[in-house]
């Protein structure tokens, strides 16, 4: 039996795993759900699964959620707030698992504390990881922690990764990464039409349902830029060995490509509960609830190569990752500034590449060599973005 904390539990990710971990009560205890400020669905999660520890971010919600759990049958609960406790569910002996399920950098403190605490890392919240690549994986390294990855397209690679590969491993026999990516709602959209892109349209996804601001990454194809230097990250890999490749379908779910000329691909119907299931089971396998891939009902499978003036984020995504140090730190962070202020219909789909530019531009490459330099650098950043922002005007 082990003990999982699932972090971001009331997010897209969380609730795929609790369903995963609903279907196998024999092997997996929940011992903390946190969420940042959705306290009825914590309240129903906690109902089902009965946790030892509940947080709640946001001290007033967290208030209000011990009072609506005190007369319950889940009044025994220990009910925390704030950010640092994240950290303490993350560590707790009990605590053998730990799905990093926060979206963007507010992940990273938490994250980063099951690595040095030696946890198995079920890793979805990569942005945590574009933001402190080397000393993520040295705390991974140094303290024995086990990480696999969630984002479909690295489960999958890391499912095609040479038996008894784990993850920072240089897998010397494959030459190159075929990075699959949906293209997002806008593959076909002409380019010019973007600008007009709304915040209900670009959260649209055709293939996965997910949280909005992936959803608007995917749009962007940022999503795919940060998955480029996860996978960069999580396989020892250069940039130059990433291939992007636009598969509208959503079957394949990335592909490594080895020296004698094979290419291995990992199929699936598009449900992260393949990967959630995947990770939980590792080095098993158990039932995800996943409906089997009907081969017939796929029929075809495309390939193109992604359009660079379509998608500028991805280029962005590669210059950072070239320029290193704190620049894919301040790519994250301007991003997320820019996917907001889209969101709130502050500024135009067309303004986030041009944002984050703007700001990218204005940093000097510096080695991430500490956990202070990253979390300077991504504040600076979110205050750079933030001016860039006042200055568009329209
Ligand atoms: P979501 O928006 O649906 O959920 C986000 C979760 O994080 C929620 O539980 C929310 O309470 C919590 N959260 C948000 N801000 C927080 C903060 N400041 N402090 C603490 N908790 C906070 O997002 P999602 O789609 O589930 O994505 C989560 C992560 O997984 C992201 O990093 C995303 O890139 C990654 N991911 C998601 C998918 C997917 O299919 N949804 C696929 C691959 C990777
Ligand atoms: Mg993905």
């Amino acid at each position: 039996m082990k003990g999982i904390c699932i972090l971001g539990a009331t997010g897209s990710i969380g609730v795929s795993t609790l369903d995963v971990v609903a279907r196998h009560p024999n092997l997996y205890k929940v011992i903390a759900l946190t969420a940042n400020n959705n306290i009825d669905l914590l309240y129903e999660q906690c109902l089902v699964h009965h946790p030892e520890y509940a947080v709640v971010v946001d001290k007033t919600k967290a208030l209000a959620f011990s009072e609506k759990i005190k007369d319950s049958v889940i009044a025994d609960v220990n009910v925390l707030s704030g950010a640092e406790s994240l950290e303490f569910v993350s560590t707790l002996d009990s605590v053998d698992s730990v799905m990093a399920a926060i979206v963007g950098a507010a992940g990273l403190l938490p994250s980063l504390a099951a690595a040095k605490a030696g946890k198995i890392i079920l890793l979805a919240n990569k942005e945590a990881l574009v933001m402190s690549g080397d000393i993520f994986m040295q705390a991974v390294a140094d303290s024995g922690a086990q990480l696999l990855p969630i984002d479909s397209e690295h489960n999958a690679i890391f499912q095609c990764m040479p038996a008894g590969y784990t993850s920072g491993m240089q897998a010397k026999q494959a030459r190159r990464i075929l990075l699959t990516a949906s293209g997002g709602p806008f593959r076909e959209m002409p380019i010019e039409q973007l600008i007009n892109v709304t915040p209900a349209q670009a959260v649209a996804h055709p293939n996965w349902d997910m949280g909005r601001k992936i959803s608007v990454d995917s749009a962007t194809m940022m999503n795919k830029g940060l998955e480029m230097i996860e996978a960069c990250i999580l396989f020892a890999m250069r940039p130059d060995q990433i291939q992007v490749v636009i598969h509208p379908q959503s079957i394949i779910h990335s592909m490594v490509d080895y020296i004698d000329g094979t290419v291995l691909a990992q199929m699936g119907n598009p449900d992260m509960r393949v990967p959630i299931a995947y990770s939980m089971a590792w080095p098993e396998r158990f039932e995800s609830g996943v409906e089997p891939l009907n081969i017939f009902d796929v029929r075809r499978m495309d390939f193109e190569e992604p359009n660079l003036e379509r998608f500028p984020c991805l280029r962005l995504a590669y210059k950072a990752i070239n320029l290193g140090g704190i620049i894919p730190t301040v790519l994250n962070a301007a991003n997320e500034i820019a996917v907001e202020a889209f969101l709130n219909e502050q500024v135009r789909f067309t303004d986030i590449p041009l944002i984050i530019e703007r700001c990218m531009d204005q940093f000097e490459v510096i080695p991430a060599d500490t956990l202070a330099v990253i979390l300077e650098a991504d504040q600076q950043a979110r205050v750079v973005s933030k001016q860039v922002i006042s200055e568009l005007a329209h």
